[in-house]
This record gives C-alpha cells, sequence and structure tokens, in this order.
C-alpha cells in the first residue's frame, strides 16, 4: 500500500446530494394555487421567470451578501463626514435583481389590474426565501406610497422614482436618480411601540418645508435616497419626508451614529441616527403622523407575513431535500415512520401561513374597490402578523434539526434562516402590539368582526372543527374584563380558523382535513411531529417537494 494511500482515511458517503438551483415558483405547489385562487395567476410568467432567478443566483448571492456585513463609513480619507455605508457586491446584485423584478413596485405599477398585490407578494415571497436582509428596503420602497399619496405634490415627485424598475443606489439628490428606496423612522429610545413618547422636533421654515432635530434608535436602511419620519410639530405628532440628499447636492443634515450589531438579518444595514437640522417636507396633515404613517405599516405588516411565510417554506425545502437523499439505520430519513410526521408537519404548516398570506394579500388588493375586503385587510393583517411571524423561529429550528449537526453549520442557509426567524415578529409592532390591534379593531371598527366571521363562515359546514371553533370564537369576546389579558389565545385561535377556512376553500382534503384535525381538533401536541398517524404524511410530503 502506497504511503498516499494509507493516509486516505476515508470516502466520503452518504452525505445529502447539493440541491442546486432549481425553479423556486414551478417547485411550490401551494404557491402557486394561492397565486391563482387570489386573482394573479397573470403574472405566471412573470414569476415563473423569477422562480428560477429566487432559486438560481438569488439563492447564491445571498449567502455571500450575509457574510460580508455592511460597515459603516462615517468619514472619507481626508476627514470629511459622508455618513455613508459600504456594502459587498453581492448586496448590490440582490438589490439589482430585487428591483428589476418587482419586490418594490410591481403592484404600484401593475395597480389597474386586480391581483396586482397578489401577484407581488409572490415576488416578495420567492425574494425573501433566496435573501431576507434586502426584504427591509424593498418593503419600505413598496410601503411608502399610500402614506405618500397624503400628500400629492410630494408623491408627483417620488412615485416615478419609486415605480422605477432600476437600483441606483448611487448618492445623488433625487431628481439626478434612476430609481429611489425609501424607509422609515419611527421609534426612539425612550418608545418604540409607544410612538407618541417621541422628542423628535419639527420647525417650520418661512418656505414652507421643516428642520428636523432629534434621533431615531433603529433606522433600517440608511442607505436609502428618503425616509418618512414622525416628528412633532405644534400641533402634535407628524409625518415628514426627509430625503438623504438635497436638491443642491448637499447632504441632509442626518448624522449615522452606529450600526445596530444584530442577531442575523446581516445583510441589511440597521442603524442609529440623529437629525441635526434635518431639512424635510410634510406628508399629511400636522398632528395626524400617527395615522399617516399607518397606512404604510399596514403594508409593510402584510410583508412581515410574506418574510416569515418565505423563511418557513425556504427551510422546509431544505428539510424535504436533505431527508430525501440522507439515509439513517438503512433508509432515507424520509422513510422514516417519525420523520415522515415532521417533515408532513412542517409541510401542512408552511402552505397554511402562504394560503392566509396570500388570502390576505387579495383583500388588501381589493380594498380600494371593496369595503368588505378592506375591513377584512384591516384585521386579518394584525390577526396573521400576530401568528404567521410568532411560528417561524421554532419552525426554522425544528427544519435545522431534520438535518442534523449540518443544519448548524452556516454551509447551509439554516442557520441564517434561524436567525433572521425572529425579526418579523419584533419589528413592525411586535406580538402584543398586534393583539392589542386586533382587539382596537374590532371595538373602534365593527365592520372587521362583519369581515372576519364572514370569511369563517363562507367555509361553515365544511369540517366539524372549524364549525365548533367559530361557535368558540363567537363567544370569545363576551367577558370584556379580561379580553386584553386573553387575548393572544384569541387571537391565535382567530388564526388558525382563518387558515383552515382559506385551506377548506381551496379544495385539498388531504391537507385542509389534516389541518383542522391537528390544529382545531386537538390532535397534535407542542412540538412538529405530533400528527395524528392516520394523517396523510407521504402525500403531504410529496406536494411540498421541490424534486
Ligand atoms: C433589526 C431592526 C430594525 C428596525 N428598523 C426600524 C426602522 O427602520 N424604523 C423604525 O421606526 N423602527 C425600526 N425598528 C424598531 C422596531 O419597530 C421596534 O423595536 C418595535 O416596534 C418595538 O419597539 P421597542 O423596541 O421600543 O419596544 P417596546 O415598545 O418597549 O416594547 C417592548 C415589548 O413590550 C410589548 N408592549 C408594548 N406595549 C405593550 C402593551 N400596552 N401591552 C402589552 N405589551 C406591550 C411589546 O409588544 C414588546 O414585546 C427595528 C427593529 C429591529 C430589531
Amino acid at each position: 500500500m502506497s504511503v498516499a494511500e494509507r493516509f486516505l482515511t476515508h470516502t466520503v458517503d452518504n452525505q445529502a446530494t447539493p440541491l442546486g438551483d432549481y425553479n423556486a415558483y414551478l417547485t411550490d405547489s401551494a404557491l402557486r394555487e394561492a397565486v391563482a385562487r387570489e386573482g394573479g395567476g397573470w403574472a405566471e410568467a412573470h414569476l415563473t421567470e423569477f422562480g428560477a432567478v429566487a432559486g438560481g443566483e438569488l439563492m447564491r448571492l445571498g449567502y455571500t451578501a450575509n457574510e460580508n456585513k455592511p460597515k459603516l463609513r462615517s468619514f472619507d480619507r481626508y476627514g470629511h463626514r459622508i455618513d455613508e455605508i459600504e456594502f459587498h457586491p453581492s448586496y448590490h446584485r440582490v438589490m439589482e435583481l430585487g428591483m428589476r423584478y418587482g419586490v418594490h413596485a410591481f403592484a404600484w405599477r401593475n395597480a389597474d389590474t386586480p391581483g396586482a398585490h397578489v401577484a407581488r407578494a409572490a415576488i416578495s415571497y420567492l425574494h425573501s426565501q433566496a435573501e431576507a436582509g434586502t426584504g427591509c428596503p424593498l418593503t419600505m420602497t413598496h410601503s411608502a406610497m399610500p402614506a405618500l399619496a397624503h400628500q400629492p405634490e410630494v408623491a408627483k415627485f417620488w412615485a416615478p422614482l419609486i415605480h422605477s424598475y432600476d437600483y441606483d443606489p448611487r448618492v445623488l439628490p433625487a431628481g439626478q436618480k434612476k430609481g429611489c428606496t425609501l424607509g422609515m423612522g419611527m421609534t426612539e429610545k425612550q418608545g418604540g411601540s409607544d410612538v407618541r413618547a417621541n422628542t423628535t422636533k419639527a420647525y417650520a421654515q418661512p418656505d414652507g418645508s421643516y428642520e428636523i432635530v432629534g434621533h431615531k434608535w433603529f433606522f433600517s436602511a440608511p442607505m436609502c435616497d428618503a425616509w418618512l419620519v414622525l416628528a412633532y410639530t405644534d400641533k402634535g405628532i407628524t409625518c415628514f419626508l426627509m430625503p438623504k440628499v438635497l436638491a443642491d447636492g448637499t447632504r441632509n443634515a442626518i448624522r449615522i451614529q452606529r450600526l445596530k450589531d444584530k442577531l442575523g438579518d446581516w445583510s441589511n444595514a440597521s442603524s442609529e441616527v440623529e437629525f441635526q437640522g434635518a431639512w424635510a417636507v410634510r406628508v399629511g396633515d400636522e398632528g395626524r403622523g400617527v395615522a399617516t404613517i399607518l397606512e404604510m405599516v399596514a403594508l409593510t405588516r402584510l410583508d412581515c407575513m410574506i418574510g416569515s411565510s418565505a423563511l418557513m417554506r425556504q427551510a422546509a425545502v431544505q428539510a424535504l431535500h436533505h431527508a430525501a437523499t440522507r439515509k439513517a439505520f438503512g433508509k432515507r430519513l424520509v422513510e422514516q415512520p417519525l420523520m415522515q410526521n415532521v417533515l408532513a408537519d412542517l409541510a401542512l404548516e408552511s402552505e397554511a401561513h402562504t394560503a392566509l398570506t396570500l388570502r390576505v394579500a387579495r383583500a388588501v388588493d381589493a380594498s380600494a374597490r371593496n369595503e368588505g375586503e378592506a375591513a377584512f385587510a384591516r384585521i386579518a393583517t394584525a390577526i396573521g402578523k400576530y401568528w404567521v411571524c410568532k411560528r417561524a423561529p421554532a419552525f426554522v429550528n425544528e427544519a435545522q434539526e431534520c438535518l442534523g449537526g449540518a443544519g448548524y453549520v452556516e454551509e447551509t442557509s439554516l442557520p441564517r434562516l434561524y436567525r433572521q426567524a425572529p425579526l418579523n415578529s419584533i419589528w413592525e409592532g411586535s406580538g402584543n402590539i398586534q393583539c392589542l390591534d386586533v382587539l382596537r379593531a374590532l371595538n373602534k371598527e365593527p365592520e372587521t368582526r362583519e369581515a372576519f366571521f364572514g370569511e369563517l363562515l363562507a367555509a361553515r359546514g365544511a369540517h366539524a372543527d372549524l364549525d365548533r371553533e367559530i361557535h368558540w370564537l363567537t363567544q370569545a369576546f363576551e367577558d370584556r374584563a379580561t379580553v386584553e389579558t386573553r387575548s393572544r389565545m384569541i387571537v391565535e385561535r382567530m388564526a388558525l380558523a382563518l387558515q383552515a377556512s382559506v385551506l377548506l376553500r381551496a379544495g385539498n382534503a388531504a391537507v385542509s382535513d389534516a389541518f383542522c384535525a391537528s390544529r382545531l381538533g386537538g390532535a397534535h401536541g407542542f412540538n412538529f411531529g405530533t400528527l395524528p398517524a392516520d394523517a396523510p404524511l407521504a402525500a403531504l410530503i410529496a406536494r411540498a417537494s421541490v424534486g
């Protein structure tokens, strides 16, 4: 035996095969059916094209964009203050592809076609599976439009720049750019959920503009071209648009203090900023800032649902693929009965989140045309933001475990998905705030109650467990003295009932019966992998698998 042969300790065997490039749209039956069901099927060709990008180049870029975190450059080499963020080329390419396919603008460019928000939700869902951090500026750019509409002359200038499919990272006055991105600044040190605790002040100038003095404690996407920010005038909290570069080419007086050192979301540069007399224009009426910016937040909350559904789908894809090719104890993991239960349960949960998210996207889409859908969007966004986002960390961890030790190693995407998973439930209104928002909607806008129960009643009689749940929910609000304390339990059950209603009407009995029995009928434990033995495990796995 040669020396070289003696030092060959082993042959590499029984490793899962690489998933490789795949079409993230065409291989996702639950997504495709939901897009068609909710009225976005006309965008099938666009989604198919982007599905290949998302499951290919974008997926690969996601690794490098996150391995190389953005850096704050406060000064140039000569000591001039520049407040710029330096990103890895992969980040720029992800942004370029995201904008080319319209994550930030597809819904507005196709606003005359019903279903545009559904198709755009699917675009965002595909994008987020490959790279979630860039979802932050893209989602804020998309969501800013309804708030900007409160100030027509401001909207007139910014809309074409937002609607552009060109990514232009140059630091220039907005009017000289091919396309722009927008962010938002609400959260201050003394209060995030309670934005009325803000201390930032706006001083009116003779020409009608304002000077903003104060700070923001969380200011994601400081490389954007402009931000919607809240600040106090004498008349109360007010919304402003603050550009990064002024029309004469000088930088606005916005100082980036530092970047946040975050658990995850590494490709995205979240910062702390101070406004040292920053120039801004008012958006909406003075004193109506919260109501104005909530129009943006309504859309970013839907995007939190989209982002968390996407993370869960991608984690499931990775788990299903691994289990299909890795063997233990003489059989592929996917053939082991207990692993089948885990995988099928993940697939089922993932489909329920995707189905509800796309249903809410349809309601948002139809809001301007249909009051009932507007009311449904109002309440279902808060319900879904609470439930879908809350489920992501445990879900991704379970998917991670399907890969064994490999799932804890950065070479797989699971650690990145896991770090990202808690974020959507925290920002844009944390879990409790969503539950309180559901109660607020039910109290102040009675049409939301009608819309919610109307959605459930559309599936009445289709499954005994849903019928029982509807009955429970009709009585859940009666004890008004304790309703706030109980609101997490109520909103959780509202979300599960909504998911059941959507799945039952979607018409795949294997999915809807397993969902109702396990999530509403009590035939399920606290962990994933606790479906009853007679659940259609193989069918659920086959439906969710990519190859
Ligand atoms: C990575 C990252 C990026 C961010 N980017 C931005 C950004 O770009 N712009 C921006 O404006 N903000 C941003 N945020 C801030 C985010 O929106 C806030 O952190 C969030 O809204 C919570 O506010 P807070 O941190 O002040 O927590 P708090 O308001 O102090 O809340 C703490 C906890 O108390 C709960 N709580 C609050 N009130 C009640 C109540 N009445 N009853 C029961 N429970 C309650 C909340 O649900 C939460 O769980 C970002 C946050 C993160 C993590």
